[in-house]
């Protein structure tokens, strides 16, 4: 997977299949269309997704349905094999996703919110951000058989919306900047839709179509706060050492909005 400053490569890393769909989708359209290599990891493969279905097999399924929703989309897909519940920035979780990133030594990743419903989000963040730091210094090793080539450079890191856009006490966190994601609403319901064992287990349970109407929901209210139909939010990580430069914000200046009045 090497880039070129032709082909500029984005990374989502998430905790779950589907999070990248909910949370990024539209914005992965936009960049796909510029011409990006782009790229999705998922922290697990969504073992504890289901009530009715073994780990094992509910793993499988999901596994297939983020690879078909990436190939929808012409990213790669690769799952670092981590457990539902478990994700932890520890010393064993980081070895494997800076491994995993390295595959892809993306110019851009986007991970979950800091702050965010669910800890699996939370330190799938903490992972993704202490990976980003650790991907371009040789002297880490991953200890992985093979391990993957350290990286060329610390990417650019960018958070995501917290599921609702709404930290654990359920208080709206703003975004940094919102992407107009109006034209590609229908792709990324499209790509969400291939999740079928969470939308079938939703429609189930609530009687309509609820999994691909609440992310509309989200995407909507997000739009409304910065003056158009449907957008996603991102804050960009701005710490000493990471990329200060606006990358993602240039490549999609022409679909950028802040919030209404700010
Ligand atoms: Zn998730």
């Amino acid at each position: 997977m090497a880039q070129n400053l032709q082909t500029p490569c984005l990374l989502v890393a998430m905790a779950h299949p589907d999070d990248a769909e909910l949370l990024v989708a539209g914005t992965l359209f936009h960049l796909k269309e510029a011409g990006w290599q782009l790229g999705i990891l998922t922290m697990t493969a969504g073992d504890c997704g289901s009530t009715s279905i073994p780990r094992e097999e509910i793993a499988r399924i999901r596994y297939g349905e983020a690879q078909a929703a990436a190939k929808f989309l012409g990213a790669t897909y690769i799952c670092a094999g981590l457990m539902d519940v478990e994700v932890f920035a520890n010393t064993k979780n980081l070895r494997r996703v800076v491994d995993c990133m390295r595959q892809f030594d993306p110019d851009v990743v986007i991970t979950q919110s800091p702050v965010d419903y669910m800890l699996d989000h939370e330190e799938t963040s903490r992972l993704v951000r202490g990976a980003c730091f650790a991907l371009a210094m040789p002297n880490y090793e991953t200890r992985q058989n093979p391990p993957a080539k350290t990286g060329r450079a610390t990417p650019a890191l960018y958070y995501a919306d917290a599921i609702e856009g709404k930290n654990p006490l359920g208080e709206r966190v703003y975004p940094h900047f919102y992407v107009d994601i109006t034209q590609k609403l229908a792709k990324k319901r499209d790509m969400l839709a291939h999740h079928a064992s969470q939308r079938e287990w939703l429609r189930a349970h609530h009687g309509m179509d609820e999994y691909l109407d609440r992310m509309t929901t989200w995407a909507a209210g997000f739009g409304g706060e910065c003056g158009v139909a449907y957008a996603e939010g991102f804050r960009q990580h701005l710490g000493h050492g990471y990329p200060h430069e606006p990358i993602l914000q240039n490549a999609l200046a022409q679909y950028v909005h802040v919030r209404d009045g700010s």
